[in-house]
């Protein structure tokens, strides 16, 4: 709501009125906004690989293609920016079905400790197996002994953890510990992947899950990034009735926590079938 006030002055200069008018800047209004702003940013979001893949293959028509050397080098960005683009439009697409809500879901009650472990072991391995990683990092799980069990859809889930613990690594120091936990709390599921990483500023926190909200641009593209990762999980997670938040303190590192609601499976039940 905005309100203008203008006083009603006499030649005279008396003043003997006061007007207030109001204006409702209406819901459409910020929609209106939101959609010029969302096609500026994939407008600008695009252009800047397509310039920088504009100008490499320019390059390589000048006669760089005759260097051993630099084609190779060139050749590798314009597939790199090529690439990132296919993720980013990919990335469009799926927002835009969540959008329409005609993204499918193929919803099943999960084990929730399981599926974290599982998740978890696939980034333990990349560490085992990669014999020289750019950078170095280990997980610690602290998991509770209950099983919990919740609503979702395995893949879609999967890919909302990938992208919080890709992230944690990405902004992880060398040699950083990354937390896992999860835990009951008043019925619901909380699982949060905390980084000892360059944390964020305060002021960044309330957007960090808008579309294309990114605290260093420039590093966010240098590392393939599109802004896009938590918009998707944010999405994908209260499509479960569930919920995703940050803390962070910056230099010293952030949480990200997911809550989902609790499905309490009872295990008493499948004893007495057993028996
Ligand atoms: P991106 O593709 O840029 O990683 P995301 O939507 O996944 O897009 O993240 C948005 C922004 O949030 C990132 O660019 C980064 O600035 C910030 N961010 C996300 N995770 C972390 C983290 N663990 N530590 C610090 N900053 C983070």
């Amino acid at each position: 709501l905005l309100a203008h006030f203008s006083l009603i002055q006499r030649e005279s200069g008396f003043i003997n009125g006061l007007v207030c008018v109001f204006h409702d800047i209406t819901l459409q209004q910020k929609i209106d906004d939101d959609r010029k702003q969302f096609v500026s940013n994939v407008s600008h979001e695009l252009r800047t690989p397509l310039t920088s893949v504009h100008s490499y293959i320019e390059a390589l028509q000048d006669g760089a293609w005759k260097d051993k050397d630099l084609a190779p080098k060139f050749l590798k960005v314009t597939q790199d920016e090529t690439d990132r683009m296919t993720r980013m439009i990919n990335d469009l697409l799926t927002l835009s079905r969540m959008d329409s809500g005609t993204q499918k879901y193929d919803t099943e009650l999960v084990n929730m400790n399981k599926l974290f472990n599982y998740i978890l072991d696939r980034f333990d391995m990349i560490i085992k197996t990669d014999d020289n990683p750019k950078k170095k990092y280990s997980i610690k799980r602290d998991f509770t002994k209950q099983d919990l069990w919740a609503e979702i859809d395995t893949d879609r889930f999967t890919q909302v953890i990938d992208n919080i613990m890709n992230n944690a690594i990405k902004y992880s120091p060398d040699g950083g510990v990354i937390t896992c936990r999860i835990y009951e709390q008043k019925n619901r599921i909380i699982m949060s992947i905390s980084d000892q990483g360059l944390g964020m500023p305060k002021k960044a926190i309330k957007h960090i899950f808008d579309r294309f909200y990114r605290v260093d641009k420039a590093r966010s593209r240098a590392q393939g990034g599109s802004g896009l990762g938590l918009a998707i999980s944010k999405e994908i997670v209260e499509a479960f009735g569930g919920h995703i938040w940050v803390d962070s303190v910056e230099g010293k590192g952030s949480t990200f926590y997911i809550s989902l609601p609790n499905e309490p499976v009872e295990e008493d039940l499948w004893d007495e079938g057993e028996a």
